[in-house]
Protein backbone atom coordinates (compact mmCIF):
# COMPACT_ATOMS: atom_id res chain seq x y z
CA UNK A 1 0.00 0.00 0.00
CA UNK A 2 1.27 3.32 -0.67
CA UNK A 3 -0.49 5.62 1.74
CA UNK A 4 2.09 8.31 2.30
CA UNK A 5 1.85 10.56 0.04
CA UNK A 6 -1.79 10.82 -0.96
CA UNK A 7 -2.45 11.01 3.12
CA UNK A 8 -3.01 14.74 3.72
CA UNK A 9 -6.57 16.13 3.25
CA UNK A 10 -8.32 13.06 2.40
CA UNK A 11 -9.92 12.78 5.81
CA UNK A 12 -11.47 16.82 4.90
CA UNK A 13 -13.43 15.29 1.92
CA UNK A 14 -16.67 16.52 1.35
CA UNK A 15 -18.14 13.10 0.62
CA UNK A 16 -17.49 9.35 0.10
CA UNK A 17 -18.62 7.60 -3.45
CA UNK A 18 -19.01 4.14 -2.55
CA UNK A 19 -19.67 1.46 -5.19
CA UNK A 20 -21.89 -1.77 -3.83
CA UNK A 21 -21.42 -4.74 -4.79
CA UNK A 22 -17.34 -6.26 -4.26
CA UNK A 23 -17.08 -2.78 -1.51
CA UNK A 24 -20.15 -2.79 0.35
CA UNK A 25 -21.24 -6.71 -0.30
CA UNK A 26 -19.19 -9.53 -0.53
CA UNK A 27 -21.71 -10.35 -3.52
CA UNK A 28 -19.27 -10.58 -6.44
CA UNK A 29 -19.28 -14.29 -6.25
CA UNK A 30 -23.12 -14.80 -6.60
CA UNK A 31 -23.11 -12.22 -8.88
CA UNK A 32 -20.72 -14.30 -11.02
CA UNK A 33 -22.75 -17.68 -10.66
CA UNK A 34 -26.06 -16.51 -11.13
CA UNK A 35 -24.44 -14.95 -14.51
CA UNK A 36 -22.95 -17.85 -15.22
CA UNK A 37 -25.64 -19.85 -14.79
CA UNK A 38 -27.91 -17.44 -17.24
CA UNK A 39 -25.49 -17.56 -20.07
CA UNK A 40 -25.17 -21.67 -19.47
CA UNK A 41 -28.84 -20.78 -20.26
CA UNK A 42 -27.19 -19.93 -23.89
CA UNK A 43 -24.71 -22.89 -24.05
CA UNK A 44 -21.95 -19.61 -23.51
CA UNK A 45 -18.90 -20.02 -20.70
CA UNK A 46 -18.80 -16.69 -18.73
CA UNK A 47 -15.28 -17.41 -16.59
CA UNK A 48 -14.80 -15.89 -13.93
CA UNK A 49 -12.44 -13.66 -14.73
CA UNK A 50 -13.84 -12.69 -17.38
CA UNK A 51 -16.89 -11.54 -14.85
CA UNK A 52 -14.72 -9.88 -12.50
CA UNK A 53 -13.30 -8.12 -15.57
CA UNK A 54 -16.12 -6.72 -16.66
CA UNK A 55 -17.85 -6.03 -13.16
CA UNK A 56 -19.49 -2.58 -13.22
CA UNK A 57 -20.88 -2.57 -16.18
CA UNK A 58 -25.05 -2.53 -16.54
CA UNK A 59 -26.75 -5.70 -16.87
CA UNK A 60 -27.80 -4.92 -20.57
CA UNK A 61 -24.20 -3.70 -21.28
CA UNK A 62 -23.04 -7.22 -19.95
CA UNK A 63 -25.20 -8.77 -22.46
CA UNK A 64 -24.40 -6.81 -25.21
CA UNK A 65 -20.65 -7.66 -25.06
CA UNK A 66 -21.43 -11.14 -25.28
CA UNK A 67 -23.66 -11.54 -27.55
CA UNK A 68 -21.00 -9.37 -29.42
CA UNK A 69 -18.51 -12.20 -28.70
CA UNK A 70 -20.08 -15.19 -29.23
CA UNK A 71 -23.15 -14.00 -32.15
CA UNK A 72 -20.63 -10.58 -33.94
CA UNK A 73 -24.29 -8.71 -32.99
CA UNK A 74 -25.76 -6.39 -30.04
CA UNK A 75 -28.52 -8.45 -28.04
CA UNK A 76 -32.39 -7.36 -28.71
CA UNK A 77 -34.27 -5.96 -25.92
CA UNK A 78 -36.25 -9.26 -25.71
CA UNK A 79 -32.68 -11.03 -25.38
CA UNK A 80 -31.74 -8.68 -22.91
CA UNK A 81 -35.16 -9.24 -20.90
CA UNK A 82 -34.58 -12.93 -20.98
CA UNK A 83 -31.07 -13.20 -20.09
CA UNK A 84 -31.00 -10.44 -17.36
CA UNK A 85 -34.21 -11.82 -15.94
CA UNK A 86 -32.63 -15.23 -15.50
CA UNK A 87 -29.91 -14.16 -14.00
CA UNK A 88 -31.82 -11.95 -11.68
CA UNK A 89 -33.96 -14.74 -10.79
CA UNK A 90 -30.67 -16.99 -9.92
CA UNK A 91 -29.37 -13.92 -7.90
CA UNK A 92 -32.55 -13.49 -5.83
CA UNK A 93 -32.80 -17.33 -5.19
CA UNK A 94 -28.98 -17.47 -3.47
CA UNK A 95 -28.35 -16.40 0.10
CA UNK A 96 -27.65 -13.24 0.66
CA UNK A 97 -24.39 -11.74 0.41
CA UNK A 98 -22.48 -10.22 3.77
CA UNK A 99 -21.61 -6.99 4.22
CA UNK A 100 -17.64 -6.37 3.64
CA UNK A 101 -16.17 -6.36 7.33
CA UNK A 102 -15.94 -3.53 8.60
CA UNK A 103 -17.96 -1.27 6.61
CA UNK A 104 -20.53 -0.45 8.38
CA UNK A 105 -17.91 1.40 11.07
CA UNK A 106 -16.52 2.71 8.08
CA UNK A 107 -20.29 4.56 7.12
CA UNK A 108 -20.45 5.46 10.54
CA UNK A 109 -17.13 7.19 11.06
CA UNK A 110 -17.42 9.61 7.87
CA UNK A 111 -21.10 10.30 8.67
CA UNK A 112 -19.47 11.47 12.37
CA UNK A 113 -17.15 13.42 10.41
CA UNK A 114 -19.93 15.07 8.38
CA UNK A 115 -19.34 13.59 5.05
CA UNK A 116 -22.44 12.19 2.70
CA UNK A 117 -22.50 8.81 1.84
CA UNK A 118 -23.55 8.15 -1.39
CA UNK A 119 -23.46 4.82 -3.67
CA UNK A 120 -22.88 4.53 -7.10
CA UNK A 121 -23.64 1.17 -8.96
CA UNK A 122 -24.13 -0.38 -12.05
CA UNK A 123 -27.41 -2.36 -10.37
CA UNK A 124 -30.90 -1.50 -11.24
CA UNK A 125 -32.66 -4.11 -9.28
CA UNK A 126 -34.65 -2.34 -7.09
CA UNK A 127 -35.07 -5.14 -4.72
CA UNK A 128 -31.23 -4.78 -3.79
CA UNK A 129 -31.48 -1.43 -3.80
CA UNK A 130 -34.38 -1.32 -1.15
CA UNK A 131 -32.26 -3.66 1.15
CA UNK A 132 -29.03 -1.52 1.32
CA UNK A 133 -31.30 0.94 2.45
CA UNK A 134 -32.43 -1.33 5.26
CA UNK A 135 -29.25 -2.78 5.94
CA UNK A 136 -27.46 0.61 6.18
CA UNK A 137 -30.61 2.52 8.15
CA UNK A 138 -29.33 6.21 8.86
CA UNK A 139 -26.19 5.63 6.43
CA UNK A 140 -27.24 5.19 3.28
CA UNK A 141 -30.40 6.97 1.60
CA UNK A 142 -32.46 6.32 -1.47
CA UNK A 143 -31.68 9.52 -2.97
CA UNK A 144 -27.98 9.14 -2.46
CA UNK A 145 -28.08 6.18 -4.82
CA UNK A 146 -26.78 6.78 -8.44
CA UNK A 147 -28.05 3.08 -9.93
CA UNK A 148 -27.52 1.79 -13.72
CA UNK A 149 -31.14 3.39 -13.95
CA UNK A 150 -30.12 6.46 -13.61
CA UNK A 151 -27.58 6.66 -16.26
CA UNK A 152 -27.45 6.13 -20.30
CA UNK A 153 -23.50 5.24 -19.98
CA UNK A 154 -22.76 2.66 -17.11
CA UNK A 155 -19.06 2.35 -16.14
CA UNK A 156 -16.22 2.55 -16.86
CA UNK A 157 -17.65 5.62 -18.52
CA UNK A 158 -17.97 8.40 -16.21
CA UNK A 159 -21.60 9.38 -16.50
CA UNK A 160 -22.23 7.71 -13.09
CA UNK A 161 -19.53 9.25 -11.01
CA UNK A 162 -20.70 12.53 -13.43
CA UNK A 163 -24.13 12.00 -11.90
CA UNK A 164 -23.27 11.58 -8.68
CA UNK A 165 -21.03 14.66 -8.39
CA UNK A 166 -23.83 17.25 -9.98
CA UNK A 167 -26.57 15.37 -8.09
CA UNK A 168 -24.63 16.29 -4.45
CA UNK A 169 -23.10 19.50 -5.70
CA UNK A 170 -19.50 18.42 -5.18
CA UNK A 171 -16.43 18.90 -6.88
CA UNK A 172 -14.57 15.90 -8.01
CA UNK A 173 -11.84 17.36 -4.76
CA UNK A 174 -13.99 17.42 -2.35
CA UNK A 175 -14.39 13.64 -2.99
CA UNK A 176 -13.32 9.88 -2.38
CA UNK A 177 -14.83 6.84 -4.63
CA UNK A 178 -14.08 3.47 -3.05
CA UNK A 179 -14.12 0.80 -6.67
CA UNK A 180 -13.24 -2.91 -6.45
CA UNK A 181 -13.48 -3.14 -10.46
CA UNK A 182 -10.89 -2.08 -13.13
CA UNK A 183 -13.48 -0.65 -14.90
CA UNK A 184 -15.24 1.09 -12.01
CA UNK A 185 -12.00 2.86 -11.24
CA UNK A 186 -11.53 4.06 -14.73
CA UNK A 187 -14.93 5.80 -14.64
CA UNK A 188 -13.97 7.19 -11.62
CA UNK A 189 -10.79 8.72 -12.56
CA UNK A 190 -12.32 9.83 -16.00
CA UNK A 191 -15.05 12.04 -13.76
CA UNK A 192 -11.69 13.33 -11.98
CA UNK A 193 -12.32 11.81 -8.16
CA UNK A 194 -9.72 10.41 -6.36
CA UNK A 195 -10.12 6.27 -5.99
CA UNK A 196 -9.54 4.34 -3.64
CA UNK A 197 -8.84 0.50 -5.37
CA UNK A 198 -10.09 -1.76 -2.64
CA UNK A 199 -9.17 -5.59 -4.01
CA UNK A 200 -11.58 -7.63 -2.26
CA UNK A 201 -12.06 -10.10 -5.81
CA UNK A 202 -9.45 -12.33 -7.74
CA UNK A 203 -7.89 -9.98 -9.81
CA UNK A 204 -3.79 -8.79 -9.37
CA UNK A 205 -3.88 -5.87 -7.76
CA UNK A 206 -1.75 -4.56 -10.70
CA UNK A 207 -5.12 -4.91 -12.76
CA UNK A 208 -6.46 -2.25 -10.60
CA UNK A 209 -3.54 0.34 -10.70
CA UNK A 210 -3.33 -0.27 -14.23
CA UNK A 211 -7.15 1.20 -14.15
CA UNK A 212 -5.61 4.46 -12.49
CA UNK A 213 -6.25 3.38 -8.83
CA UNK A 214 -4.52 6.14 -6.80
CA UNK A 215 -4.34 3.41 -4.27
CA UNK A 216 -4.99 -0.16 -3.70
CA UNK A 217 -5.42 -2.20 -0.44
CA UNK A 218 -6.79 -5.63 0.17
CA UNK A 219 -9.35 -4.22 3.38
CA UNK A 220 -11.99 -2.36 4.44
CA UNK A 221 -9.74 -0.62 7.65
CA UNK A 222 -7.24 0.21 5.71
CA UNK A 223 -9.48 2.70 3.87
CA UNK A 224 -10.53 3.91 7.19
CA UNK A 225 -6.77 4.26 7.90
CA UNK A 226 -5.86 6.50 4.48
CA UNK A 227 -9.09 8.74 5.32
CA UNK A 228 -9.20 9.00 9.12
CA UNK A 229 -5.83 8.86 10.61
CA UNK A 230 -3.74 11.68 9.14
CA UNK A 231 -1.10 11.14 11.79
CA UNK A 232 0.37 8.26 9.92
CA UNK A 233 3.52 9.79 7.68
CA1 LIG B 1 -18.02 -3.35 -7.71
Amino acid sequence: MQRKKYLNGLGHVKAIFFDMDGVIYDSMGNHSEAWSKAFGYMGWDFPLEQVYLNEGRTGSSTIHLLYQEKLGRSATNEEIELIYGKKTEFFDSMVRPLPLQGISKLMEKAKSAGMEIWVVTGSGQDLLLEELCNDFSGLVQKEKIISGKDVTNCKPHPEPYLTALARSGYTPDQVVVIENAPLGIEAAKAAGIFTIGINTGILEDEILWYSGADVVVKEVYQVEELIFVSELE
